[in-house]
């Protein structure tokens, strides 16, 4: 990430290196203004000699004047969307052209706020990579030894969207570092550092032993074959006038998930730290809630625990009694996500009594099947839920896509040995929606929705839309533009 991000009014020409955004229809139309008439000339003389043509994702170095531009071509106007302008913003701010370049300035094609916005993202996003343990000498990409100054007048929008870009990337350093590094403990002292010195924040946090005293028997059951202390940590932030309802977001945190005695095989357990990526998500929004000060009463939940082999490691077959005093049969416990979140949103339903309630967690790889690596499951009991979370999701380009719940997907939850169990259809059939008909036996009338970012949390090759290898901070920006809004 750049060392720094700012907005200065004026293209300076000046910096080391001055990006410059352009559309083939203003190449043809010659419909570009620099004052700097050599500029000026010099892009028409490339266009008509079919040098720089105007396809999308064309970049061209341009040494004039002992200034140095480098032009990057956005196709079409018609063709550009959000998605593609990050790429592109993306591509051109890692381009080998920049390598030397310390002070790097970025011209965009206009200056509409969606599209500056798209340039802060392409730019903060974009340019993230996770390279904590590597060597300096092994890492050519020195972005965060850069200084980017972004054209545009500055506004409090636009200063929103690097605080909101900045989480996503703290949410991505938390799913990206080591399951033994971020363990229940370390993120019950990252929640602490976030909320330190605020006065409208309340903290429960509830260890082994409350959690024992409680009777939240499914988290702890989870995490049984652990040598890690499991929690369940809620932050009651008061944004809003105290009479006004709270909105609960609660966060699937499996620091680590072996399969338990269910035991994932190679292929699938490599990348299972990120199995806490609903659990960060919350935390980054937890982070954008107090940087932005948001005007909403919020409850910020995380259910911790590691899913381990150990001897003591829970059984398959086994019943355990929940919070709620549901008789669960674990018929298998690589399907620990819902019980963790079932216990929480039990806890969180009775304790705080949320008007809504939204979950979020990489729960079933299920979801990947169905709607692969870009949308994230979307599936609720409310109906102006779902609608103000997808309308959020398609402000921030942070993926979702409803999928349904219904009355008779409770028998796909039926247990011969006790009241539910932890696992759905034969074969895995309709995974995602039998796992939130599992979350759904614990919400009660309480409106809900559950977001399943199984598949849009983690990369696993070396790039995804405009995200690099490792973790995408899936969730925080859809759920700070949900708070926000709604
Ligand atoms: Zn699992």
């Amino acid at each position: 990430m750049f060392k720094h991000v700012s907005f200065i009014p004026y293209a300076t020409f000046k910096k080391d290196i001055s990006i410059i955004l352009i559309t083939a229809d203003q190449l043809k139309n010659r419909s570009f203004n620099f004052t700097d008439k050599d500029l000026s000339r010099s892009l028409i003389g490339l266009f008509e000699s079919k040098i720089f043509t105007g396809d999308p994702g064309q970049t061209y170095p341009l040494a004039l004047n002992k200034r140095f531009f480098l032009l990057v071509s956005l196709g079409a106007q018609k063709d550009i969307t959000s998605t593609s302008l990050k790429i592109l913003i993306k591509n051109s701010l890692l381009s080998p052209n920049l390598k030397d370049a310390k002070n790097i300035e970025l011209i965009c094609h206009d200056q509409k706020g969606s599209t500056i916005k798209c340039a802060i993202e392409g730019a903060l996003l974009g340019t993230y990579s996770w390279n904590k343990y590597k060597s300096k000498t092994v890492d050519k990409n020195n972005i965060d030894e850069k200084n980017l100054y972004i054209i545009s007048t500055k506004n409090k929008d636009l200063e929103s969207n690097i605080t909101i870009c900045e989480s996503t990337n703290f949410t991505r350093d938390l799913v990206n570092d080591n399951a033994d590094f971020i363990t229940s403990a370390f993120l019950e002292k990252t929640i602490l550092s976030l909320v330190k010195g605020r006065k409208n924040i309340s903290v429960e946090i509830l260890n082994k032993k409350e959690l024992k005293a409680k009777g939240l028997n499914l988290l702890l059951g989870v995490n049984q074959g652990s040598n890690k202390e499991p929690k369940l940590i809620i932050v009651k932030y008061t944004g809003s006038d105290k009479k006004d309802k709270y909105t609960a977001l609660v966060g699937k945190g499996i620091t680590f998930d072996s399969g338990g005695l269910n035991l994932k095989p190679t292929g699938s357990i490599e990348t299972m730290r990120e199995d806490m990526g609903g659990a960060a998500a919350v935390i980054g929004t937890l982070k954008n809630a107090l940087a932005l000060k948001i005007k909403k009463n919020i409850i910020f939940a995380v259910g911790l625990a590691e899913n381990a082999i150990g001897s003591g490691s829970q059984k398959p077959g086994d019943v355990v009694i929940s919070y709620s005093k549901k008789s669960v049969e674990i018929a298998n416990t690589d399907a620990e996500g819902r019980l963790v979140l079932a216990d929480a949103i039990s806890y969180i339903i009775k304790n705080y009594e949320p008007e809504r309630l939204i979950n979020i967690a990489t729960l079933t790889g299920a979801c990947v099947i169905a709607l692969g690596y870009d949308y994230s499951g979307l599936i609720s009991n409310d109906d102006i839920l779902t609608k103000n979370i997808l309308k959020s999701s398609i402000e921030t380009d942070d993926r979702a896509w409803h999928l349904p719940n219904y009355p008779e997907l409770k028998d796909s939850v039926k247990s011969n040995i006790a009241d539910i169990k932890n696992l759905g259809f034969p074969k895995g059939i309709a995974g995602t929606l039998t796992a939130a008909e599992f979350l759904r036996q614990f919400v009660g009338d309480t409106k809900w929705a559950h977001i399943d970012i199984a598949g849009t949390a983690f990369v696993e090759g070396t790039s995804r839309m405009y995200y690099g290898h490792g973790a995408t901070g899936a969730g925080v920006r859809l759920l700070t533009n949900y708070l926000q809004n709604n």
